[in-house]
């Protein structure tokens, strides 16, 4: 047996993108480690605009704070008359805190610069990721050429909460088709407060990172290496390959349907409950592996809550 969740250890609840009063954000760090914690999660990323802070003092036995920052690339841009305005934004997370230096910079949006600047962030010890590409308005093409991204937000729940465009599965799957790869990453990227008229936008967007216990290191590990999968809701409890009966093993919490896509949905294994739900399933391999180059799962519960699992390459 494989296992595609790397279950060595247990599972820690993360939300790697958020803002506070450092920035934007409408709550305190404080208070952001209250709510977060209060809910299940052990893990935090405060990643406030284009400012740096390593927020030591929420750190404690059962929560890791992990510093990082979240980069903005914008331009007008004249030739392209009806959006005026383009727009990328990147978050980093340290490696190793004491290690990692931020690079301070004034960029503009442009592909050289992003790519430039991604690494020299990575030569200074920092993971990263696109954010919200839905949101950004960002066309695939534009997203095709950054390099270096280790996740790809696939849910963005302050942008799908307000706006309705916090959904990034589309530009991760033509991202993945083309042939390059990141992990799966789901987010609050809240802003709000609790008692906000609009609603509070956090504990919507999450990942479960499979770890062997509660450190910098395994954290680091981890993100590197797409030991976690991404959840909008449904959770997944078992994702394994039974070598011997050649099928993919899954046992989740209740959803209505699962879909196994490779470039292409692989019409012949989507399985969707009629009536009850689904929470285990045995998928054959052989079919997915004649066609396609690597597979991953999408899980959709009676609320429209979606979980991605990471891809598997068969190379
Ligand atoms: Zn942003
Ligand atoms: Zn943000």
């Amino acid at each position: 047996m494989i296992d595609l969740l790397r279950q060595n250890g247990t599972f820690f609840k993360a939300n790697l993108h958020c803002h506070t009063t450092v920035s934007d954000g409408k709550m305190t760090p404080e208070e952001i480690k209250q709510r977060y914690k209060s809910n299940g999660y052990s893990i935090v990323s405060i990643t406030d605009h284009s400012k740096y802070v390593w927020h030591r003092e929420l750190e404690d036995p059962d929560f890791l704070p992990v510093p990082g920052v979240e980069a903005a690339f914008t331009c007008l841009d004249p030739n392209n008359p009806p959006l005026k305005y383009k727009l990328c934004h990147i978050n980093f997370w340290a490696k190793d805190p004491r290690k990692a230096e931020y690079v301070v910079e004034d960029h503009s949006y442009d592909v050289g610069v992003i790519n430039r600047y991604i690494a020299k962030m990575k030569k200074a010890g920092w993971l990263c990721g696109l954010n919200h590409p839905g949101w950004s308005l960002q066309s695939t093409e534009e997203v095709h050429g950054i390099r270096g991204l280790d996740t790809f937000e696939v849910y963005n729940h302050a942008s799908q909460f307000k706006d309705n465009n916090g959904d990034g599965q589309a530009h991760w799957a033509v991202f993945l088709n083309s042939g390059l790869r990141a992990w799966a990453l789901a987010v609050d990227d809240n802003h709000a407060a609790m008692d906000d008229v609009d609603g509070d936008d956090t504990l919507g967007g999450y990942i479960m990172m499979s770890m062997p216990s509660l450190s910098y290191e395994n954290f680091a590990y981890a993100l590197e290496n797409g030991h976690f999968y991404a959840s909008s809701g449904p959770e997944i409890l078992k994702y394994a390959i039974d070598e011997e009966a050649d099928e993919i093993v899954l046992r989740c919490s209740p959803v209505h349907r699962v879909l196994i896509k490779g470039i292409h949905t692989v019409p012949d294994v989507r399985l969707a409950a009629k009536e009850d739900t689904i929470t285990e399933a045995r998928i054959p391999l052989g079919p997915i592996r004649k066609k396609e180059p690597f597979f991953r799962l999408e899980l959709m519960d009676t609320r429209g809550r979606r979980a991605y699992s990471q891809p598997w390459w068969f190379d």
